[in-house]
């Protein structure tokens, strides 16, 4: 029988901290059990240390950690094989819990910023244990220490009252026996106990497992065993050198619920002073319409903290998947401490560097492989580029794009090199392969490379690379008449500038003449690239309110077609009915080979074509 050998209250503060760390962390409660586990955890490993410096030799261990529903007693137990406590120890660890600090910090700090309850301050000082208070009516501690000091036991009330009594428990360790509350039965389910165990101790580094007393203490075949939960030596753990590929494709479904292989990984082993592991991965993406959910996890040494917390992980990198497992943070983090902290952003500086070594290395030494990636990490890198200075500078000798000729793939200095001679500087890119067809055909006849810059993230992108590199412009093909499309200039012809004015039904349309190589085309529609690229991102935040409008073009005309000459010839003559017909047509081709046209443009269009067909 266990004699009363103490009673007490945890202080007159515990009065006002009780109420708050029920109150609290309410809307997170789920975390006792992960603390509970952990501290389980911890007192494994602090006998194993113990073990390793000698102070004490137990031999061949098993050790472990037991989490034990049981419903009819209404409790769930948190058993473990470590250090223990002795009755001062326990007195001193769990009874005087920095409750000064604790209480000062909370009313100090009552709500943060968005009003919501401070996350974070169990753990901080030391209140993790404390946890269970939210959702228990009784805490039983039960512990017998590694020295041999007689066992304790210790019974708390959420109201913060509590009792020691001698126990006669034999075993070395610590059980927390927690009497679930009645408005917490959902915690008497087996599944929901197992979600939260899989949720946050899937990986801990000391045996977790799982039983419901109900099927445990049945006889025969009925019988169930613990189920272990964790595994103990995840990945990340690991030397790269002894994981194999099918290793890393495997932890990544498993982790992830993916059934698609992962692109390529990235497996981050940071030494001191950094200290940090983890792997990140490439997902591979459905389709250009899925949006790319990342998931990056961190992990607290093998205890799982949270998903993407975007103080530790560069925003733009919360697009792949992964895990970090930064066992010099604490435990909880608190927004604020992380968005201060150095080390915080010296973890971010190395991951982002990591990453972009792994894309220059496959770049450079399995360029083949690369390219048959690239569509898929193409929004990431790009995006990356636009949002991180540093891995822009990184990356950029691995950034590609694809010809809109060929569909090789270019970075900017091999697109450079293809234009040395003709358009130093310059790189010709088209949005749109069908729609721009006709330019696209001008340059080629030229032998110039045309880039195929499709997504409007490419075009935003840049202007990144020109801000970036001075004097390097990107031009859409439809943008300007480049130099080497000239046969030479032209002088303007009034009359026909009128008549296009005219037809265009646009009286400050700009006309202006150039001699082409090319003999066929009449006229070609430009417009300016920065006008433009400014009215894209117009369009794309809606900010016009109009929808889709044509932007303003100018007309080239090209004096070295027949069809111009054919123009001039009827104006000479006088023949002003025809010269006018055929300006109409030489406009609207012209449009039609720009951009696709509004309702009434091609209702106009049409109703010309017909009528032409007439005299034929
Ligand atoms: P923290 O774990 O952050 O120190 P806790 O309130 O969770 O704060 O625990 C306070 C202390 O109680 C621990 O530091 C440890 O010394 C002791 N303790 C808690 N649980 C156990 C356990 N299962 N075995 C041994 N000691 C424990």
């Amino acid at each position: 029988m266990s004699e009363n050998i103490k009673k007490g209250g945890i202080s007159v503060d515990s009065e006002h901290l009780f109420p708050i760390i029920k109150k609290w962390l309410y809307s997170d409660k789920d975390i006792f059990l992960r603390e509970i586990v952990s501290n389980a955890s911890d007192a494994v490993t602090k006998l194993k240390r113990l073990e390793s410096l000698g102070e004490v030799s137990l031999g061949e261990q098993n050790y472990r950690i037991d989490v034990v529903l049981d419903k009819t007693a209404g409790t769930l137990t948190v058993s473990d094989n470590g250090i223990g406590m002795t009755a001062d120890e326990l007195e001193r660890y769990i009874c005087n819990i920095a409750l000064s600090g604790a209480v000062e910090f909370i009313q100090k700090y009552e709500k943060d910023e968005s009003g919501k309850p401070q996350e974070g301050i169990i753990g901080h000082f030391g209140l993790g244990f404390y946890s269970s208070f939210m959702v228990s009516d009784t805490v039983t501690v039960e512990t017998k220490s590694y020295t041999g000091a007689p066992a304790v036991k210790w019974v708390c009330n959420s109201d913060g009252e509590y009792e020691t009594f001698d126990s006669d428990r034999e075993e070395r360790g610590t059980s927390v026996i927690m009497k679930i509350a009645e408005d917490e039965a959902e915690l008497l389910k087996e599944y929901k106990i197992k979600e939260i165990l899989e949720k946050y101790c899937s990986f801990m580094p000391v045996p977790v497992f799982f039983s419901d007393a109900e099927e445990t203490e049945k006889e025969g075949k009925d019988k169930k065993e613990p189920e272990q939960i964790n595994d103990t030596t995840p990945l990340w753990m690991k030397q790269p050198s002894d994981c194999t590929e099918d290793d890393y494709k495997s932890f990544y479904k498993k982790v992830f619920h993916d059934y698609k292989d992962p692109l390529f990984w990235v497996h981050i082993n940071a030494e001191y002073p950094l200290n940090f592991k983890g792997i990140i991965y490439f997902p591979k993406l459905n389709s250009d319409f899925e949006p790319i959910e990342g998931q990056v996890k961190l992990y607290y040494n093998q205890v799982f903290v949270a998903d993407n917390i975007k103080e530790v992980i560069p925003e733009f990198l919360l697009m792949l998947r992964g895990v970090l497992d930064c066992p010099e943070l604490p435990l909880n983090v608190s927004r604020s401490y992380l968005q201060n902290n150095g080390y915080v952003s010296k973890i971010a500086t190395h991951i982002v560097k990591k990453v972009a070594d792994k894309l220059n290395g496959m770049m450079n030494t399995d360029r083949e492989s690369y390219e048959k990636i690239y569509n898929d990490i193409k929004v990431f890198v790009e995006y990356g580029c636009m949002r991180d200075k540093k891995f822009f500078d990184r990356v950029k000798g691995s950034v590609l794009f694809p010809s809109a000729i060929s569909g090789k793939l270019l970075t900017v200095d091999e697109y450079l090199e293809t234009a040395k001679e003709k358009h130093e500087n310059k790189i010709f890119y088209a949005t749109d392969k069908t729609v721009q067809a006709q330019y696209i055909g001008m340059y080629e006849a030229q032998g110039a490379e045309v880039l195929l810059l499709e997504h409007t993230l490419d075009t935003q992108f840049i202007s990144t690379i020109e801000a970036d590199r001075e004097g390097l412009k990107f031009l859409r093909v439809d943008a300007d008449v480049d130099d080497m499309l000239k046969n030479g200039e032209a002088k303007e012809n009034k009359k026909l500038t009128e008549l296009f004015k005219k037809v265009s039904g646009k009286d400050d349309l700009e006309v202006s003449y150039t001699a082409l190589k090319d003999e066929k085309t009449p006229a070609i529609m430009n417009e300016d690239e920065q006008d433009r690229r400014f009215s894209d991102m117009m369009k794309f935040y809606r900010m016009d309110g109009m929808g889709d409008v044509p932007g303003k073009a100018k007309l080239i005309v090209n004096t070295s077609s027949a069809l111009y000459k054919k123009a001039e010839g009827y104006i000479d003559g006088k023949d002003n009915d025809r010269a006018e017909k055929l300006c109409k047509h030489i406009y609207s081709l012209a449009v039609l080979a720009h951009r696709q046209l509004t309702a009434d443009e091609l209702k106009s269009f049409l109703a010309g074509e017909y009528e032409l067909l007439l005299d034929l």
